[in-house]
This record gives C-alpha cells, structure tokens and sequence, in this order.
C-alpha cells in the first residue's frame, strides 16, 4: 500500500516537473504520451486525475483552448496568451499584465477580484506562412 501511494505521489511529481520543463502549453494526452515511457503502467485517466489534484493545489492553471482540449500551464504568474485559431498552438505572451483592470473591474463591479485572464487570438507563424501561401494540393 505505502509502495502504492510513493509511486502515485512519483507519478504526479513527474508530471509537474515535465509540465514546467515545456513552454507548449500541452494537452493532458501529450504528457500522457512522455510520462508512459517511464511509468509503462499509466494510465491517460490516472494523468487527468493528478491534473486535477496539482490545479486544485494551486501548482497549475487550465487554460480552456476554445472547442480544443484543455491545455496546462505550470507557470502561475499573471502573464497573457497568444493562441493560434489554425493549428491551437498556445504562446507566452510577452506583454505586462494590466494589473489596473483588476482594480477597475473591481471598483465598477463592486466585487472582490482575484485576477483576471487575456487570450489573443490569430496565426502562429508556422500556420501565419501556410497562410499566406495559396491554397492547393501539396506537392
Ligand atoms: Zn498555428
Ligand atoms: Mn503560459
């Protein structure tokens, strides 16, 4: 049992040390596919469940990717997104957070606010290329 619980708690470890060794904002079935090669018995249900447990630690945010799957981040300061519409890809953005709109949200809304969020959408810049290329067959 004690052998039981060292390897879950090993497992979830793993998972956050991979999710903070990437910038790709990954869906939970990519870091499925890198932690099986070391945990051979893992489970994709067993990786959403140590998601959930480390999101509701505070050690990792869902960003909700549109229609996409979700998509996690380990990076826990206030920073922004670029997401790609074509290919879903999410990007850091190098942008300083506008922390007033905190304070502006709250003083209009008479709310207590806790943060806030700011996704921008468009082409990444491989799918920005392809864009700009004319539509046909590939060669
Ligand atoms: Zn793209
Ligand atoms: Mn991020």
């Amino acid at each position: 049992m004690a052998e039981q619980n060292y390897k879950r708690s090993r497992q979830r470890e793993r998972l956050l040390e991979l999710l903070r060794s990437t910038k790709e904002h990954p869906t939970a079935s990519w870091l499925y596919d890198r932690l099986k090669i070391e945990f051979p018995a893992l489970s994709l249900g067993t990786v959403y469940r140590n998601l959930g447990v480390l999101r509701d630690q505070g050690l990792l945010r869902v960003l909700a990717a549109g229609s996409t799957f979700d998509r996690f981040d380990a990076d826990m300061r206030t920073h922004y997104h670029f997401m790609c519409e074509r290919c879903g890809a999410v990007e850091d953005l190098a942008l300083d957070p506008d922390l007033g709109i905190e304070q502006r949200a709250a003083q209009c809304s008479g709310r207590i606010v806790t943060g806030h969020r700011v996704e921008v959408f468009g082409f990444c810049e491989a799918c920005a290329s392809k864009e700009s290329r004319p539509i046909g067959p590939s060669q």
